[in-house]
């Protein structure tokens, strides 16, 4: 595995590779990203994993912060599933060249994260863009646990050359979907949210008969304020093609952001 510290290494180590597969990460390393990882290696000739907590996607200092870094631990995960190479950019190597257009999210677009995490989505697009202009791989591995991620990155990033690939939501044991700010939690934490989701997607499988879901999904936000005691920030039914919030179970799903304690956790079921 070679480790590249800046866009020269990358560069020189990057020379003459093709059909590369590419999986852009924050690091502290789980089952989650590792399937990612996995599905490059077998689709890819190469696969480069990047380590990148990028500043401009956090709309709260605190919370950039305080998000779990583990490099070397990373590291050690990456070598023994024999990844090709990882790429540890510095800020500058990202953000030294001026990108000529603005991103700027469409109206219809500021739903779900994009009303509460203010600036968040454009640093992803633009970051996306960054990385995969600098890497320029085959293909782009993705995890639908970011649902509206994975569906913006897809949208917005045009002059685009590489595929994204959605790849499925690896959940714990007890149904929770693995997340770097897991970490954050403690075991009790940890146990209310798995419930939460055990929860709700109970409630989705039986949603399919209820002929009133706005109603019905009022009701259980109440409920899960209620035994679970989280802030719930929303709890929506959304066509996975558009993101419009929808009536219809057929080709939705339920997006939920909450809060445990101050840590901020989504899922879609
Ligand atoms: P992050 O390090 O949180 O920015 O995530 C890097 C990539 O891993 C993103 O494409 C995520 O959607 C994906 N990912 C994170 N958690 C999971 C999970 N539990 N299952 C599948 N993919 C995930």
């Amino acid at each position: 595995m070679k480790t590249l510290l800046n866009n020269n290494e990358l560069n020189e180590a990057l020379y003459g590779v093709s059909n590369l597969g590419f999986v852009p990460t924050m690091g502290s390393l789980h089952k989650g990203h590792i399937s990612l990882i996995k599905r490059s290696l077998k689709e890819c000739s190469k696969t480069i994993v990047s380590i990148f907590v990028n500043p401009k996607q956090f709309n709260n200092k605190k919370d950039f912060i305080n998000y779990p870094k583990n490099t070397k631990k990373d590291l050690s995960i990456l070598k023994d599933l024999e990844v090709n190479f990882v790429y540890l950019p510095n800020k500058n190597d990202i953000y030294n060249s001026k990108r000529k257009t603005k991103i700027k999210l469409y109206k219809h677009d500021k739903v779900l994260c994009a009303k509460y995490r203010k600036g968040h989505f454009e640093g992803v697009i633009d970051v996306m863009g960054r990385l995969i202009k600098i890497i320029k791989p085959k293909k782009v591995f993705m995890g639908e646990k970011d649902f509206q991620q994975l569906y913006l990155v897809k949208k917005y990033i045009k002059k685009n050359k590489s595929i994204i690939v959605p790849c499925k939501t690896i959940r714990d044991i007890n149904k929770l979907a693995l997340s770097s700010r897991n970490l954050l939690l403690k075991k009790k934490e940890l146990n209310i949210a798995g419930k939460l989701i055990k929860n709700l997607i109970s409630f989705k499988k039986k949603l399919n008969k209820d002929r009133n879901i706005k109603k019905a999904l009022s009701k259980k936000r109440k409920e899960i304020d209620k035994l679970y005691k989280v802030k719930i920030e929303y709890l929506e039914l959304r066509s996975i093609k558009n993101l419009k919030v929808s009536d219809k179970i057929k080709n939705s799903k339920i997006f939920i952001s909450y809060y445990i304690n101050k840590v901020r956790l989504i899922d879609n079921i």
